[in-house]
């Protein structure tokens, strides 16, 4: 067998990695003089790096290892998948038998009536899709000037061309030309940083209803859809207020307007239901899954399509479009072996009535640090805001990040990952995550929150921007 050792010293494989390989939404050049950490193997919730560390990963990898590392009945399924059948395309009339097992599962897990499965190879691409769907859908219904899609300013909805467009984040745009034609941005759910005065039910309204007022501006007949992430995740886990997804999805429904949940990360369990939707009571037309689906030991992505949609289109002749990997045998075989693995182990359960409560119970008390401005969460979704001043929710005056750089570095040695968007610190473990995981995660959050804390008081950077 051909493989690079895991056992190569540290020092080698950062150089070799230093010398070829180019790393996703990195400084190449920083990372290069730094070193990459190296993860040599996983277990359950705990990595091990190629020093020999066990570090807790509060992130269950990016957002995806649900049912945390290890596996062996995912390995075992899919290397009987690689001797049956490795690959076949589902162009040209054709089909396997992985491809429809998972979709019928999919139908049968997912909420209402989208009973279709368009798969893609993760959720970018369905995110892609996604646009194409919606455009050919309005078209096939006489309606092709309705293409505009509205999306949210600090959305994460993947890094492809159409994805990253969709997306909110400014430095993005800012390289390669985006947001691609007729995609539009309002504003975000984010009470703490940008609710002023307002209560944050007040402030949820008002947010819902920039979507109203931009498909006024717009013109209803020229708005497609509107997609947003039950909770952003990436923006930092911002969790909407309470009144903000009933407005938003009374909205939809007025003007005829698809609504897109992006439930990469929200899927599959994380929010204590099986998908965010429920945990908000949204009504989507398509929601864009990945990430949890096969819980990152396969590459998979996909859009749930209602009858409706996936109806109209299949009326229309053919959609031009597709990806080679579109129902991969191996990833569909994967995700069917994961999803038996979250419904027979009980893992949502684990979410909303075991863990969960425990988890939400002892990250509420974070927000009496005197870093912490707000702690929320919601299932296994949790941020942290930390702050100079907790009264008025003040960004530090060094700029946003370099708190939340000194509290990341600050975990990971501490054996700990926690990641920070801005001076947010978020987590999202994995799904199987113990009361006793809880107990070692928040004693390592606040050993790190203690630490961040006074380089910040003995460097006078708690000062309020
Ligand atoms: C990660 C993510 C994506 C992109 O998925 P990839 O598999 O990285 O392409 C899209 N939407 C959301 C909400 C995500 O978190």
């Amino acid at each position: 067998m051909n493989m690079i050792s895991n056992h190569l010293p540290t020092e080698e494989l950062q150089a070799l990695d230093a010398a070829h390989h180019m790393h996703p939404f990195t400084a190449g050049a920083d990372l290069a003089r730094k070193g990459a950490r190296v993860i040599t193997r996983a277990k359950g919730v705990t990595l091990t790096d190629s020093n020999g560390v066990d570090i807790l990963d509060g992130m269950a990898g990016l957002w995806c290892v649900n049912i945390g590392y290890g596996r062996d009945s995912i390995a075992e399924v899919a290397a009987r998948q690689l001797k049956e059948l490795p690959y076949y395309n589902t162009f040209f009339q054709t089909t396997h038998v992985p491809a429809i097992a998972l979709a019928q599962k999919l139908a049968e897990m997912a909420p209402g009536d989208l009973n279709h499965v368009f798969y893609a190879s993760g959720g970018s691409d369905a995110n892609d899709t996604n646009v194409r769907l919606v455009r050919h859908y309005w078209a096939a219904k006489g309606k092709p000037e309705k293409k505009v899609i509205i999306s949210r300013r600090n959305a994460y909805h993947g890094s492809t061309m159409a994805g990253a467009s969709l997306g909110g984040m400014q430095p993005m745009h800012a390289q390669g030309g985006l947001p691609i034609a007729d995609i539009v941005h309002i504003g975000q759910p984010n009470w703490w940083a940008e609710g002023g005065d307002m209560s944050p039910e007040e402030f949820g309204l008002a947010r819902a209803r920039e979507l109203e007022a931009k498909i006024a501006e717009l013109g209803e007949d020229k708005v497609a859809a509107f997609i947003a992430e039950p909770i952003q995740g990436a923006g930092g886990v911002i969790i909407p207020p309470s009144t903000y997804w009933p407005e938003i999805q009374r909205i939809c429904d007025a003007h005829e307007i698809l609504l897109i949940a992006d439930e990469v990360i929200c899927g599959f369990g994380r929010t204590g239901n099986m998908f965010g939707s429920q945990t908000y009571d949204i009504r989507p037309d398509i929601m864009t899954i990945a990430k949890g689906l096969s819980s990152g030991y396969a590459p998979i992505g996909g859009s749930l399509v209602s009858d409706e949609v996936a109806n109209t289109v299949a009326e229309a002749g053919d959609f031009n479009h597709g990806y080679t990997y579109s129902g991969h045998p191996v990833s569909c075989a994967v995700a069917l072996e994961n999803l038996r693995i979250i419904e027979d182990e009980k893992l949502v359960e684990n979410v909303s009535t075991h863990t969960g409560p425990y988890l939400a119970e002892k990250w509420a008390q974070l927000a009496d640090h005197p870093l912490v401005g707000e702690a929320k969460i919601v299932g296994f979704m949790g941020s942290l805001a930390m702050t100079p001043d907790k009264a008025s929710r003040a960004a530090f005056a060094a700029g946003a990040g370099t708190a939340g750089l000194i509290c990341r570095d600050h975990c990971f040695a501490n054996q700990l990952v926690m990641r920070h968007v801005g001076d947010r610190m978020i987590i999202a473990p994995p799904l199987i995550l113990q009361k006793s995981d809880v107990d070692t995660l928040i004693e390592r959050a606040v050993k790190s929150l203690d630490q961040t804390h006074a380089k910040l008081k003995a460097e006078g950077l708690m000062v309020a921007a």
